[in-house]
């Protein structure tokens, strides 16, 4: 099957433009033998290139171009499948837009085509290489703080030091800290629920009977208050996940919660409930009517996975929560993701106009937290910061910019 592959990079300040001729020379004879077609605009500063070919050639081809370090602030733009090559009398030639007056540049890209017809019709490539000579793109490139920049070194943290396995309870928890990097603040932790000897949430459920699931999910809660407690949480804020039903099968769900909060010295503002956007909208009716119970006590609601089921932005038109959760799926590699920062961008001004806090989750690289962080996202929970720790605070390797 004939696959399109569409990215931007910017030439890299240590290539020469008369490298990048000798590169590209190269780079024709290899696409060749691939069977590689496509297109290579280049403004003197940004490249947008269309490869077409075999999906596996185009993938081993893009897979080099990315580890190549002329390439820089790469981004995939477009992936998709075509029944003619856009470009099939081209190998891979160099097209430099600087050669042409500014309104006869897609004119000429075109007359490369290998027929006008494929070209037209709304064809998204097309559109792709159009936005790209026309070059409002410019504006809304973020201006990434360079990730080879960071040094990242942990701190002390204020808080007591993890306990073992705690006996006679029916579960543990494990903290791991949302962060607000650039300000070296904790903005809360989450209790990540345990099995009896430190097992995985699924393991803890498992043991679990199914018609008590709610009930002990709710119960469990306690355990990760008077965890809190015995860390010294102090004003810090803790995160707890719930399944919506817990709230709404267990009768006096939202008492037992303030009864539990109390308990362990603590009060309902530094508290947030997490549940997941798939279960909330299976069963939204019932949720509503525990999220107003929640709020009225003063705890706060996050949206956790957000992105990652059926429901994204639509779901906000329904209720807005104080917190949204971005899923992994959007976060990993977003600095190389076309698509995932369109995403992204579009949750962002959409939670900035709401007052909604947004926390990216599972970020692992320093290039996804550069990017999000350019985006104007600030908060962060990932193993780059802080993996989870059972019954203590991990310590948080806090980036500084060292240039
Ligand atoms: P979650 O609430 O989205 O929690 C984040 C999960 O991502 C945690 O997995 C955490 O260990 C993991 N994580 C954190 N940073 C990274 C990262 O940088 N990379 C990767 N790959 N993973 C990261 P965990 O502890 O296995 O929990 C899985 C899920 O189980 C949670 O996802 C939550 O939905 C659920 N869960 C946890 N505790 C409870 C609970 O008390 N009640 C209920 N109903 N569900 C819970
Ligand atoms: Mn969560
Ligand atoms: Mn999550």
């Amino acid at each position: 099957m004939l696959s399109t592959l569409i990215y931007r990079s910017r030439l890299s300040p240590a290539c020469s433009v008369k490298e990048l001729n000798q590169i590209v020379t190269k780079a024709q004879a290899r696409n060749a033998a691939l069977e590689i077609t496509g297109i290579l605009l280049f403004d003197g500063d940004y490249f947008l290139q269309v490869l077409e070919g075999a999906e596996s050639a185009v993938n081993q081809v893009y897979g080099s171009i990315r580890r190549d370090p002329r390439h820089c602030n790469l981004v995939e733009l477009m992936r998709d499948y075509a029944p003619l090559r856009r470009f099939g009398n081209l190998g891979m030639e160099l097209f430099d837009t600087r050669r042409y007056a500014q309104g006869s540049i897609l004119e000429a890209v075109l007359q490369k085509g290998t027929s006008r017809y494929n070209l037209a019709y709304d064809d998204r490539a097309l559109k792709f290489i159009r936005s790209f000579v026309e070059g409002h793109w410019r504006a809304h490139l973020l201006p990434c703080p360079d990730s080879a920049n960071w040094r990242f070194a942990t701190r002390e943290n204020p808080f007591s030091l993890p306990m073992d396995l705690i006996p006679g309870q029916p579960c543990q928890f494990a903290l791991q800290p949302i962060v607000e990097p650039l300000r070296g603040q904790i903005s809360s932790l989450e209790a990540l629920i345990r099995g009896t000897d430190g097992g995985s949430p699924a393991d803890y459920f498992a043991s679990v009977a199914p018609e008590k699931v709610y009930e002990a999910d709710l119960l469990s809660k306690n355990y990760a208050f008077a965890l809190a407690k015995r860390i010294g949480i102090g004003n810090h804020k803790i995160a707890v996940n719930l399944l919506p039903m817990s709230l709404v099968m267990v009768p006096n769900a939202v008492g037992i919660l303030l009864d539990q909060i109390a308990r362990n010295g603590l009060i309902p503002e530094q508290v947030v409930v997490e549940v997941t956007e798939d279960e909330v909208i299976s069963r939204f009716d019932e949720f509503v009517i525990a999220i107003r119970q929640l709020r009225s006590a003063g705890i706060a609601l996050a949206i956790d996975d957000f992105g990652s089921g059926f429901a994204g932005l639509s779901l906000l038109s329904k209720f807005q929560p104080e917190k949204l959760k971005l899923d992994r799926t959007l976060v990993s590699d977003i600095h190389i993701n076309g698509p995932k920062q369109a995403i992204v961008q579009a949750i962002i001004n959409c939670c900035a106009a709401l007052e909604i806090t947004i926390v990216a989750e599972g970020v692992e690289k320093v290039e996804e937290w550069c990017w999000l962080q350019a985006a104007g996202i600030q908060r962060f929970q990932g193993y780059l910061f802080a993996r989870p720790l059972l019954n203590g605070v991990p310590p948080v390797a806090w980036p500084d910019n060292a240039v």
